[in-house]
């Protein structure tokens, strides 16, 4: 029967969160690291978590962004703008990858 192995599949996890352990279901608000980690919307870093982790990297020298993809450091102190005009516009809060639209 065909049905039974669909049904599996719209149950299967996306991922698993590497904060908590906690499994995340289809459909859920998630945040889906540079390094390929999944969060849960618990774990999930705030917008000023991302502008502090970005204002580390682009005060080290030489300039080395990890797994995120940016090319330079001017393009990193663009995002910390962005980001921070919007925490001032906004508010802070949580940085999900799926469900809330950023
Ligand atoms: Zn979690």
């Amino acid at each position: 029967m065909m049905a039974a192995t669909d049904a599996e599949d719209a149950n299967e996890p996306l991922g698993t969160c590497e904060g908590c352990a906690k499994a995340i279901p289809e459909g859920a608000a998630y945040h889906y690291t540079a390094d390929a980690c999944w969060l849960c919307a618990d774990c999930a870093p705030m917008l000023s978590d991302l502008v502090r982790q970005w204002e580390e990297i682009v005060a080290a020298e030489p300039f080395n962004p990890g797994e995120i993809d940016c090319d330079s450091p001017e393009e990193m102190r663009a995002w910390i703008r962005e980001y921070t005009a919007e925490i001032e516009r906004n508010g802070d809060r949580k940085v999900m990858t799926g469900g809330a639209a950023w």
